[in-house]
């Protein structure tokens, strides 16, 4: 029986699957709630970290060695960069990066830090299973680049400075940090987002009106990916 690990960054991102699967244990941890529950053979444990990239680091790292996940899945919402992406269209994270770490004094890229790298690969066979998931339901799931930061971006000359430095298709606040703690305990990982917003001046607004719709699709992505697992 193989371990995964569900993440969201709210409350939101993570209610869907919990109506879904109905019957969880709750267990409490480092001030956060993981949900434990099985579903066609395989273990589950979900959380919501709370944002921004240090609390999901901490879930990411409790989900990876307290409960022995085998492979991790972001759930969420995130701001469209590319200008292909409306709100409610799926992105898979191809990598993540971090466009806040900034130490270009020292003669670094943006993004770069000593032994790591500015762009974290996510695991190429859930991404393969994610795209098989999306050819079955006929969605066009966009694969690029997720940047993260932890600022909420509304602004369209802040969005447009992230697509110039860092190619990314989509934004938000958590990816990265998943994808660093991850590929350091060597768990496939891969990230999910609905697109709640287009990052700009009217970011906020949009994140309002389609968290909801957007966290459930992005939610249910995710379980038709659990029906493709083996
Ligand atoms: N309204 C919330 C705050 C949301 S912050 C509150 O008041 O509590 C935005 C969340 O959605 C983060 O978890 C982030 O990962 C994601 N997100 C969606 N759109 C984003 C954007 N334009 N920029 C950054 N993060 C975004």
């Amino acid at each position: 029986m193989k371990t995964i690990g569900i993440i969201g960054a709210m409350r939101e991102e993570i209610t869907p699957l919990l109506e879904f699967f109905k019957e969880y244990e709750e267990i409490k941890i480092g001030g956060n709630s993981f949900y434990k529950t099985t579903y066609k053979n395989h273990n589950i444990i979900i959380a919501y970290s709370k944002i921004g990239k240090i609390h999901a680091a901490l879930t990411c790292s409790t989900i990876a060695l307290y409960f022995n996940a085998d492979s991790i899945i972001f759930t969420g919402v995130a701001g469209g960069l590319s200008s292909d992406l409306k709100v409610g269209d799926i992105v898979l994270a191809s990598s993540l990066c971090q466009y806040d770490v900034d130490i270009s004094a020292f003669g670094h890229p943006l993004g770069f830090i000593p032994e790591s790298k500015i762009y974290i690969d996510t695991d190429k066979n859930l991404n393969e299973i994610a795209k098989k998931a999306a050819l079955k339901q006929h969605i066009a799931l966009k694969y690029g680049i997720i940047a993260s930061g932890d600022s909420f971006i509304s602004n369209a000359t802040k969005k447009q400075w992230i697509i110039e430095q860092f190619s990314a298709c989509a934004v938000e606040m958590e990816g990265a940090s998943i994808a660093v703690v991850s590929s350091l305990l060597d768990i496939p990982f891969c990230v999910i987002r609905a697109i709640s917003d287009s990052a700009d001046d009217n970011a906020g607004i949009s994140f309002d009106e389609f968290l909801l719709d957007s966290a459930k699709k992005s939610a249910s992505f995710i379980i038709s990916m659990l029906d493709e697992i083996q």
